[in-house]
């Protein structure tokens, strides 16, 4: 795609996702870098944001909300901004195209198979989104249907039908939520077809991605995004490392290599079980995984005489919390390297951390989410002079 042509989509008014369609894609990289500037200037020289060749349907992970519109008939698409009015969408610029195709073929096959879907107002029905997430390196691709119980009466045959439109499908999961509010997932997973995971690869490693699971959407830029974190971390292969925040353990096993240790912590049960299997399945030798609150856990190992010498952290939009900040301060690594998709949490967190002592050494933003106002950063900081 020419950097200056402009890609106009016929749902930007009602959609909302991509806020920056008025932006040829030259331009909208002049945007962020800018944004970035603004946000992260004080702290020092914001070097050139890493940008896309090619920055269309981009996204690996597909959600798509399924209702009535006002005529009852069956749509599916994304949630209209602040409403829960679905906005028809069957093919989306930023979205995997395989995982598009698939979800209009579920739409499409639901009357045969006398599927209902779920009415927000009277209740009624059964299926609320389907999930698509697809391995852009390995293709295997995973399914899921989330609906308000674990009864499917026509499970067979609707599947059946459906590998045999898509024998790209590798795994189908049922994951019933019966809860009102914004939550996509319920807890329960039902696994109808294949292993109920799919893997990826990324850096060079295999991992292994769970229905529930975070895993960055744009692996292209994941790579250049990884690749810059653990150059900043700047390891000799004698460091224990504190990969905090680390989902299934991606930038903590793209670390591994040129570590003495890694030790993982992230709060989802199922995100910490992924990244076991996925060190293993590296035959990672020196990465642990622990579940937990990564603030908590680093008071622990503080407080137990242990400290890191480098610390990866990728917290959450909201950012770190007081008590991470507090503990990290005191475990004083000799080296912060902050993975953040949030430049205005990352700013108040630095602060914090400079009043600590450290200094932001390099500041790399990441175009992660082409189209859309979103930035990633990854920064280093170090103590003092060092
Ligand atoms: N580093 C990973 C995941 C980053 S997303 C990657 O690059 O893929 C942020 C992660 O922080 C999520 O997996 C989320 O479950 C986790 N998380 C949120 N709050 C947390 C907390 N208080 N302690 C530990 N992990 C937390």
């Amino acid at each position: 795609m020419n950097q200056r042509e402009k890609t106009v989509c016929p749902h930007r008014r009602a959609c909302g996702g991509c806020q920056l369609q008025n932006m040829s894609y030259g331009e909208q990289l002049l945007h962020k870098q800018k944004k970035i500037v603004s946000l992260l200037g004080q702290f020092g020289h914001v070097e050139e944001i890493l940008g896309m060749d090619d920055p269309l349907h981009y996204r690996n992970k597909v959600h798509a909300a399924f209702g009535l519109d006002r005529n009852r008939r069956v749509v599916s698409g994304i949630y209209q901004p602040g409403s829960h009015a679905i906005v028809p969408v069957d093919e989306c610029m930023i979205e995997d195209e395989a995982a598009d195709r698939i979800i209009v073929s579920i739409r499409k096959l639901l009357p045969e198979f006398k599927i209902q879907v779920f009415d927000e107002r009277s209740g009624s029905g059964w299926l609320r989104h389907v999930l698509v997430r697809r391995g852009f390196a390995t293709g295997q691709v995973m399914v899921v249907l989330v609906a308000v119980s674990p009864i499917f009466k026509l499970q067979k045959p609707f599947l059946a039908k459906l590998l045999r439109l898509h024998p790209e499908i590798s795994t189908v999961v049922l994951n019933i939520n019966d809860r009102f509010g914004p939550v996509v997932l319920g807890r329960r997973d039902k696994l109808l077809f294949g292993p109920g995971y799919i893997e990826d690869i990324l850096c060079g490693k295999r991992y292994r991605i769970s229905p529930s699971s975070f895993y960055q959407i744009n692996p292209s830029q994941t790579e250049k995004l990884y690749s810059a974190a653990v150059e900043f971390a700047g390891l000799s292969g004698k460091e224990t490392v504190l990969d905090a925040y680390c989902g299934i353990g991606t930038i903590g096993l793209t670390a591994s290599d040129r570590a003495k240790q890694v030790i993982g912590v992230e709060l989802n049960a199922d995100a910490v079980k992924d990244a076991i299997v996925n060190a293993r399945l590296n035959s990672v030798k020196n990465c642990w995984f622990t579940q937990g609150d990564a603030g908590k856990f680093m008071e622990q190992m503080v407080s137990d005489g242990h400290r890191p010498d480098v610390v990866f952290m990728d917290p959450p939009r909201s950012g770190s919390d007081g008590r991470f900040i507090t503990s990290l301060l005191k475990a004083a690594p000799k080296r912060i390297v902050y993975v953040s998709c949030s430049p205005e949490t990352l700013a108040r967190d630095l602060e914090l951390l400079c009043q600590g002592g450290y200094r932001v050494r390099r500041i790399q933003p990441v175009d992660m989410f082409p189209f859309t106002n979103h930035v990633e950063t990854v920064v280093l900081l170090t103590k003092g002079t060092v």
